[in-house]
């Protein structure tokens, strides 16, 4: 396929889509930049721990993203903090035995809050890196307010800490989370007055509202994205954001499957993350639509009741296209 890198995603009625790209390694950056991607939306940073005995230092986790922001030259990168436990690789600070229910347990934000040693280390990096682009800052998993304010404290001191030090960063660093809970969603209209963008993750998000382990391969069948409970906690997350006029993105797998971007450009998402190989292909339904036959299909989904019509009615309308 064309990587089409010189072509905007652009809907046919002039929309610009900002189609930014996720990585899990920063050798991922050569394939976003041929593809054309907008920037980075999701730099997961778990490979840090990949195989090592010792966790990293605070000069590894800069030399990874400045590698990535001066590659970027100028574009956004949106660093997630540590996304550890529960499906991605455990640590010793996580007792596996212990963790009846690990996608429930001591992951993520709740495991960098609970040991500073592995988030200060982090935030200086990231904020050192922000010195030398366009930097962005966002915390996986939070489910509470508490949560968030904790971890903008543990960025505020490294601020602080920082600066005593006379070392650069940018002082009006972007500050995300990711949409991953139906607690979050129920506390949106709060979230989005303490976030400077929100970052929808499908991927937990709809493992949680539906109560699905994602990758217990037993339930794969109730796994579906399209569900319309999915369909309303999207909904009312890009609905307080663009109240507040904080911007929204969705970076979960939903993201990068072409039969989802119609219905997600009708709901009202203007920036999709999704892996550096699906940037065409997204790029190429964008250019192919306009965005009022997208909420008209939009409209259509809501009023359905379950995800097999739904998946139905987008498959029928992605064919319709030619793909
Ligand atoms: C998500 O949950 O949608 C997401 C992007 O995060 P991850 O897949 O890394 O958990
Ligand atoms: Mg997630």
């Amino acid at each position: 396929m064309r990587l089409l890198r010189d072509v905007p995603a652009e809907t046919k009625d002039g929309v610009r889509i900002r189609l930014m790209a996720n990585i899990e390694f920063p050798t991922e950056t050569h394939a976003c930049l041929e593809r054309g991607a907008d920037g980075i939306g999701l730099y997961r940073t778990e490979f840090l721990y990949l195989g090592g005995e010792v966790a990293p230092s605070e000069e590894d986790h800069f030399l990874a993203y400045a590698e990535v922001v001066r590659a970027l030259a100028g574009q956004p990168v949106v660093i997630r903090t540590l996304d550890l436990g529960a499906d991605k690789m455990r640590l010793e600070a996580v007792d596996a035995e212990a963790e009846r229910n690990p996608v429930l347990g001591l992951r993520s934000i709740r495991l960098s809050l609970r040991n500073p040693p592995l988030f200060t280390p982090q935030l200086r990096a990231i904020l050192r890196a922000s010195a030398l682009g366009d930097v962005r800052v966002m915390f996986p998993l939070v489910s509470t307010l508490t949560e968030l304010r904790q971890a903008k404290r543990f960025l505020a001191d490294a601020m602080r800490e920082l600066d005593a030090q006379g070392v650069p960063f940018r002082r009006d660093l972007p500050v995300g989370m990711m949409v991953e809970s139906p607690a979050a969603v129920m506390m949106i209209d709060r979230f989005v007055k303490e976030v400077d963008f929100i970052s929808i993750g499908t991927n937990d998000l709809v493992q949680y509202t539906l109560a699905v382990d994602r990758s217990n391969s037993s339930v794969a069948d109730l796994y579906q994205a399209a569900d319309p409970a999915v369909l309303r906690m999207i909904d009312a997350s890009l609905r307080a954001a663009s109240q507040a006029g904080v911007n929204a993105s969705l970076c979960g797998q939903m993201s990068s499957a072409a039969v989802y971007t119609m219905l997600l450009l009708g709901m009202g998402l203007r920036e999709l993350s999704v892996p550096p190989s699906s940037i065409p292909e997204i790029k190429r339904v964008c250019r192919s639509v306009t965005l009022a036959e997208c909420e008209a299909i939009a409209a259509r989904c809501r009023s359905l009741d379950n995800a097999p019509d739904i998946e139905a009615l987008l498959h029928e309308e992605l064919q319709k296209l030619g793909f």
